[in-house]
């Protein structure tokens, strides 16, 4: 096994948030040498007490490794950390891979992809599916685009984060892959909000409503996971509006170059629109839930 590590190569990691933090607490667990960044300190800090080097920038961690991954919030974070100052696309080694796991446009990791495979970089795009709670475990779901080949060296860096590995197709085909796990999960949430909703509206219990569907068809991760935290209230992210809203848009930028029609999805982006605006954007996704029962009267 260990052998298998040293064949995969030393490995970086840029972006520790809500799920970088866990994913690479992860690769350190598994027995990957980690070289580290994020512009908050403290994470770098947390990291560092568990065994990883801090890498001091971007172009340290591209220094220090052979696979990077970035896990960031959006496709301008992407952008700036590889094609920014100081960037990866300036400071990774030819025959290194880049592997971005962070949920971003199709479009724009196709023109990245491109761009670095001019330098000899190969870049693999590898968005997760499974929460922090995934991150923690290690049992995410990861939706790769790009080279076989480069997917066979990372593959012991990416089972030490996650349980299933899909090889969705070229470049692209991962971050695809992810708008359509979005669509699937955010209008599962609303139909689990609107569920509830009308059981509480028409006098009955929602938690019974709730055991009793999760017993039929209508049984989902969505109605188990969030359905419990609409009968608690506890709407704390968890994955925030805000990311999701992004998920969201991209889902429909998506849709309007393909030509593939939304509808439900683009009523959904709205909603979350509505809840980003009346200051709750850093709620969790499931507080469409919320926003239903103020629409009905039933807060
Ligand atoms: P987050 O906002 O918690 O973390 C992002 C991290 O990136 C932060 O620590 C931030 O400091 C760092 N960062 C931002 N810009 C940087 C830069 N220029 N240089 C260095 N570091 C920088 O986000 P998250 O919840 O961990 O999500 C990350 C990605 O994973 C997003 O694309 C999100 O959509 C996706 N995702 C999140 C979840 C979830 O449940 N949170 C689940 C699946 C996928």
């Amino acid at each position: 096994m260990q052998a298998e590590r040293a064949g995969a190569g030393k490995v970086g990691f840029i972006g520790l948030g809500v799920m970088g933090l866990r994913m690479a607490a992860n690769l350190l667990k598994a027995g990957f040498p980690l070289a580290v960044h994020d512009l908050n300190g403290s994470a770098v800090a947390a990291l560092v007490a568990q065994g990883a080097t801090d890498a001091g920038s971007k172009a340290g961690v591209a220094a220090a490794a052979d696979i990077v991954i970035t896990m960031l919030p959006d496709t301008p974070d992407v952008e700036s950390v590889v094609f920014g100052e100081g960037g990866l696309a300036e400071s990774m080694r030819a025959g290194s891979i880049l592997v971005d796991m962070s949920s971003i446009s199709p479009v724009a990791t196709r023109r990245f992809a491109a761009s670095l495979a001019e330098r000899g970089v190969t870049m693999l795009d590898a968005p997760v599916s499974g929460g922090f709670q995934g991150a923690e475990s290690a049992t995410l779901s990861i939706m790769v685009g790009g080279d076989g080949d480069a997917l066979e060296r990372c593959r012991p860096v990416l089972e030490a984060m996650g349980k299933t590995i899909n090889h969705i197709g070229a470049s692209g085909a991962g971050q695809v892959c992810k708008v359509c796990n979005q669509v699937a999960v955010a209008i599962n949430i609303q139909a689990v909000a609107e569920s509830l909703t009308l059981a509480k509206k028409s006098g009955v219990d929602p938690a019974k409503v709730r055991g009793a569907l999760l017993g039929g068809f209508a049984r989902s991760t969505a109605l188990d996971l969030h359905g419990q935290r609409v009968l608690d209230d506890n709407f704390a992210a968890g994955f925030r509006v805000t990311l999701q809203r992004k998920d969201l848009r991209l889902a429909l930028e998506t849709g309007s170059a393909s030509g593939a029609v939304l509808p439900a999805t683009a009523l959904i982006q709205q909603l979350y629109g509505v809840l980003a605006a009346t200051g709750r954007a850093d709620l969790d996704n499931s507080s469409l839930a919320m926003l239903m029962q103020e629409l009905s009267g039933a807060r």
